[in-house]
């Protein structure tokens, strides 16, 4: 199998791709409480766009793909879509983040089609938060979606975004789910991407101080190895049987590693999260370039990647401060 490496040495394997740019909650933290102004739908990339696109990669050695979005479940047929990429030679995983208030219903098909594992996002387990949090009552189907991903015994992790003044009295009560459940918790740190250009001077809540508060209640916690290119520092408390992890996704520590390339909703390739967008590669599509020449468009951008999000933020070329919405770009 094709392995390609970037310019930097790290091999890429990992494709995160945003299905759509809507999004049936606003968290605060990622779009404005009225929204995003949302993408025609001639501009997102077509399901037979996305395959093609994926079986490529796949022969140029991705093997991991997570769909994300905006909320994956709100584009029409998600199932056709997902049913499709399993069939891709090369792809040996298949994973979806997503806000689960639409995808308790699909559980039993997505195990059968072999999912690798569902990232649910959930800041907080107390209903009014997720309000606050969400700024929509769709606590009730999210929870479903946890008890019926667990009672699938579907690999599941929470993503659970630390905010100071929003949720800070959950990060104890989510802590506790990894108790008796086979569910692991990663907490985020806050990025800049909430699709209004603010964002801290400083983070407050930094993974070192996430992590210190966590220690703080829990002496007994553990460090356990990091999976390679693990963009989460990992931790386990003894006698749970769910692991933490902590993302340092603003402090970005993890760049070094980082096997992971992006497509956005609108086919823009993003080689980091912080860049904004290096190849528009659903232009090159409808100008009906042929594989090789697409592969080597796609080779020359992942030969010229930024060494880290640093790098990648302060060569962007028109958006600095970063005001995207979190959204059009998949996380
Ligand atoms: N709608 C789906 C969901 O929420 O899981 C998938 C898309 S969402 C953009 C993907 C992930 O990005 C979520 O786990 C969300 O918490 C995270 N995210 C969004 N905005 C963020 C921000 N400003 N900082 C940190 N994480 C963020
Ligand atoms: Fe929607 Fe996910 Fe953004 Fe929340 S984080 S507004 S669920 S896309």
């Amino acid at each position: 199998m094709t392995t390609i490496l970037d310019n930097h040495g790290r091999p890429i394997t990992y494709l995160r791709l945003a299905v759509t740019d809507r999004c049936n909650l606003r968290c605060f933290y990622c779009m404005p409480e009225q929204g995003i102004r949302y993408l025609p739908k001639k501009d997102v990339l077509t399901f037979e766009e996305i395959q093609r696109l994926i079986s490529l990669l796949a022969s140029m050695g991705i093997t991991k793909v997570r769909l994300t979005g905006g909320e994956p479940f709100v584009r029409n047929d998600l199932m056709k879509l997902i049913r499709g990429i399993t069939k891709i030679q090369g792809i040996e995983e298949l994973h979806l983040t997503t806000n689960g208030v639409l995808t308790g219903k699909h559980i039993p098909e997505l195990k059968q089609l072999g999912l690798a594992s569902v990232n649910l996002s959930l800041d907080t387990l107390d209903k009014q938060r997720f309000h606050a949090i969400t700024r929509r009552d769709e606590f009730e189907p999210v929870m479903n979606t946890l008890n019926l991903l667990m009672e699938h015994q579907m690999p599941v992790k929470i993503n659970a975004v630390v905010m100071d003044g929003k949720n800070i009295e959950d990060i104890l009560p989510l802590v506790e789910l990894t108790r008796l459940n086979k569910i692991d918790v990663r907490f985020i740190e806050e990025m800049p991407f909430n699709g209004e250009g603010n964002h801290y001077p400083t983070l407050h809540w930094t993974y070192k101080k996430i992590l210190e508060y966590i220690k703080g209640h829990y002496p007994e916690i553990i460090k356990i190895p990091d999976p390679v290119s693990s963009t989460s520092s990992n931790y386990q408390i003894p006698g749970h049987m769910g692991n933490l992890g902590i993302i340092a996704a603003f402090s970005r520590t993890f760049c070094g590693t980082c096997n992971r390339i992006r497509v956005t909703a609108q086919g823009m390739l993003k080689t980091c999260l912080y860049d904004d967008g290096v190849l528009d590669i659903r232009q090159l599509l409808r100008a009906d370039l042929k594989d090789d020449a697409l592969k080597v468009k796609l080779l020359s951008a992942f030969q010229n990647r930024a060494k880290d999000g640093f790098e990648a933020e302060a060569s962007r070329k028109n958006k600095i401060p970063v005001s995207e919405s979190m959204s059009t770009i998949g996380g």
